[in-house]
């Protein structure tokens, strides 16, 4: 390889080792005055170009105190993962190899450690043994993959083949989901062809899981979308009993589990989500709770020939392989880069024991923190459930004040949302390495800032 291509490598590896090593210092959201400066990347398309050199150079120095700290410790906002060192590494060395993992032809090595994740993460997350795995961009692409899989064979089995005969005059088939379930869900049925009017909406319980009492009566030709891992709190959806109700009835089951699903790697967390094994399809982020580095989405199916037939592509220059899987068989993409590698690379660094205290951890953070909190004069309204906990203050107005103290703390970050009218501060832990510590900082940020507060509102 060229010298000066080596020398750009390895200034990439050193403005990344300044930045994580300033990770632990550097505010969890960037500072007003890092914010003016991205203004410095503005500027036309120049004709002659800019040396890689020069490139680097701007994006450490304009770029990195732009970004919001998934990788330091006391980042708490959405459901934003870190990223483990070996999926990292491991990234790097793939990206270098530039694979497309369309095809087993294009890139046997990305191929074979799908098709190894594939068995992995059945094993891991005690599914059908056979379930086949997409690898997308995340859930909400996952989710797309799953529900056109379930749409296309919930109208096969009423004669109907979709790909040929198209959805204008194909017969009905019903959705039914949670008041609650994820905006990414309404967008997939929205791509799907399935508008808000064609779904029936089950009304949920204060903690936002599905009233089974409220549960509509199932059928052969209805999809039924479950959530395991609520946003807001982080409720499950009772998926037993209600994949018990969907398998009488001869329904197709999806479920959600865009963070939450990992529960099923720990035995202390499996009962949020026992009986997911009856259900017949499951999407998850390896970017969220597995900290494998975006952009990691996974769509399981238990048909496999439900799924490929869905996403199913022909052209004649394409050669499918006898030999082994062809990923884009079970996503919307072709060309595709590896990420099977990271995912590979985070789920053999830790090791089924190694998930599962990661998974632990993060829980116990959680509820840590809504306890630290609660001792702190915050309205805990439910116990912290997987790695998800909400808190609130007395009056809405206090909550609004805090959660703007805290965010602007240079500290810690959380998110804020608006739950049946009123705001709530959301505590998502999803980094491998927050530890008690870091918790015990931001706790004491919530306690002054609500000080505060209180005593300027009373
Ligand atoms: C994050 C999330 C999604 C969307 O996942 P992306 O990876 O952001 O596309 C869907 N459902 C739930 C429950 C989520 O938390």
């Amino acid at each position: 390889m060229d010298e000066q291509y080596r020398l750009l490598l390895k200034q990439a590896m050193k403005y990344s080792c300044a930045y994580l090593d300033a990770a632990g210092e550097r505010p969890p959201y960037p500072t007003e005055e890092a914010l003016s400066v991205l203004s410095e990347f503005e500027e036309p398309l120049s004709e002659e170009g800019t040396s890689p050199e020069d490139i680097l150079s701007l994006l450490h120095r304009c770029g990195s105190a732009a970004t919001t700290g998934n990788m330091g410790s006391r980042y708490f906002g959405f459901v934003n993962g870190n990223l483990l060192p070996a999926a990292h590494a491991a990234a790097w060395v793939a990206d270098t190899w530039n694979q497309n993992s369309a095809l087993y032809v294009m890139s046997p090595v990305a191929a074979r450690l799908e098709d190894l994740c594939e068995r992995w993460m059945v094993n891991l997350l005690h599914l059908p043994e056979g379930t086949a795995m997409g690898l997308t961009t995340g859930s909400s692409n996952a989710i797309i993959c799953a529900l056109a899989a379930a749409r296309n064979e919930l109208l096969r089995r009423q004669g109907w083949n979709l790909p040929q005969q198209g959805l204008r005059n194909a017969p009905p088939i019903r959705v039914v989901l949670g008041e609650e379930a994820h905006a990414s869900v309404k967008a997939a049925l929205s791509v799907l062809g399935i508008g808000g009017e064609d779904v029936e909406v089950v009304p949920t319980d204060d903690r936002g899981r599905m009233r089974l009492d409220c549960l509509p009566e199932l059928d052969d030709h209805t999809l039924l979308i479950l959530q395991a891992g609520n946003m807001i709190g982080g409720a499950y959806d009772p998926i037993d009993a209600l994949c018990d109700r969907a398998n009488q009835a001869g329904a197709w089951v999806h479920i959600d589990g865009a963070f939450g699903l990992w529960a099923a790697a720990s035995r202390r967390q499996y009962p949020l989500v026992a009986g997911l094994e009856k259900a017949s399809s499951w999407s998850l982020d390896a970017h969220k709770t597995l900290n494998a580095g975006y952009d990691c989405g996974i769509v399981l199916c238990r048909s496999r020939e439900c799924l490929a037939s869905a996403l199913q592509f022909n052209g004649s220059y394409i050669q499918y392989s006898s030999q082994c899987r062809d990923g884009a068989s079970y996503t919307t993409d072709m060309s595709r880069r590896a990420r099977a590698v990271p995912l590979w690379a985070a789920l053999k660094s830790l090791g089924s024991r190694g998930v599962e205290e990661m998974v632990d951890a993060m829980c116990d953070h959680a509820a840590y923190f809504a306890q630290e909190l609660k001792k702190a004069g915050f309205i805990v309204p439910a116990p912290a459930v997987f790695n998800q906990a909400v808190v609130k203050c007395d009056t809405p107005e206090k909550t609004a004040a805090v959660l703007k103290l805290v965010q602007n703390s240079g500290v810690c970050w959380c998110s804020g949302c608006e739950h049946r009218g009123e705001p709530l501060i959301r505590l998502s832990v999803c980094s491998y390495t927050t530890t008690r510590e870091d918790i015990d900082k931001s706790a004491a940020v919530f306690r002054q800032a609500l000080a505060a507060v209180s005593e300027k509102q009373g």
